[in-house]
């Protein structure tokens, strides 16, 4: 089976200072493939290498069999900044219809689809509120809505749940479990250890490299470790961010 995500000897550099060495990773339709690592490791970068939003210094990345170009939108593409993209001057309402009108979404279509993520991030009360009055959970939360709200295939998500409470968190990774029954792909940096379990496959990512590539439980055999965190700890004493 063709991968839906593919890099093949990835190397990028800023400057003089390389953050990926010929990293190679493949990504299945329907998987939930969680990027961890520590702070600084490269999860952000590999991100927006996938989207485009960066080139490789070396290699190839593909998403579909095609290399994505940042400046398009991908009807089958849904992609959450770490940092949220939000106006804030505008309600959640505003930014949510600035976003489906540029997916050319018809206005039935697109009130119908807003009600749906916002119930989904548990925001539909906040619907009408500017979102400078949001607190910063409430952002990603608004942000996690404007990535879902076309209805994309592959999501990738940066950090998605930073600042959002563990129960809210919680309901989160179960609408995630249900994207992907419904066979869609999500590719979600964390550095929550219960959520990192929660992923179908990890990319652990330390010094560049991406160090395993399993299931948490084989990962966790191969190290001989009761938990993912141990594997940074076992592996050059790096813990991982909190
Ligand atoms: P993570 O998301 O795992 O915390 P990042 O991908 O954001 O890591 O960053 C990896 C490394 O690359 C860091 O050392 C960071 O400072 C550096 N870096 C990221 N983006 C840039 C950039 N545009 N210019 C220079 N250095 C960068
Ligand atoms: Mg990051």
């Amino acid at each position: 089976m063709q991968p839906i995500v593919h890099l093949n000897k990835v190397s990028k550099s800023f400057g003089v200072y390389e953050v990926l060495k010929e990293v190679s990773l493949n990504i299945h339709k329907g998987e939930i493939y969680g990027l961890l690592g520590p702070s600084g490791s490269g999860k952000t970068t590999m991100i927006k290498l996938m989207i485009g939003l960066e080139r490789p210094s070396a290699g190839e990345v593909t998403v579909k069999g095609e290399r994505l170009k940042a400046k398009e939108l991908y009807p089958s593409i849904g992609y959450m900044a770490q940092s949220d993209a939000l106006y804030n001057e505008l309600t959640a309402k505003e930014n949510l219809s600035f976003m489906a009108s540029l997916y050319g979404m018809r206005k039935a279509e697109r009130n119908q689809q807003i009600e749906k993520v916002m119930i989904t991030v548990d925001l539909l009360e906040h619907l009408n509120k500017p979102v400078h009055q949001f607190s910063g959970g409430m952002k990603r939360r608004l942000s996690l809505a404007i990535a879902l709200l076309h209805e994309p295939d592959i999501l990738f998500l940066d950090e998605p749940t930073v600042g959002i409470d563990p129960v809210l968190r919680k309901d989160i990774w179960d609408g995630f479990h249900q994207l992907k029954e419904e066979g869609r792909t999500l590719i979600i940096t964390t550095h929550v250890m219960d959520e990192a379990e929660r992923c179908d496959r990890l990319g652990l990512l330390q010094h560049g490299e991406i160090i395993s590539s399993d299931t948490p439980e084989a990962i966790k055999s191969q190290y001989g470790v009761t938990s993912i965190e141990d594997v940074f700890l076992k592996n050059g004493g790096v813990s991982v961010e909190n």
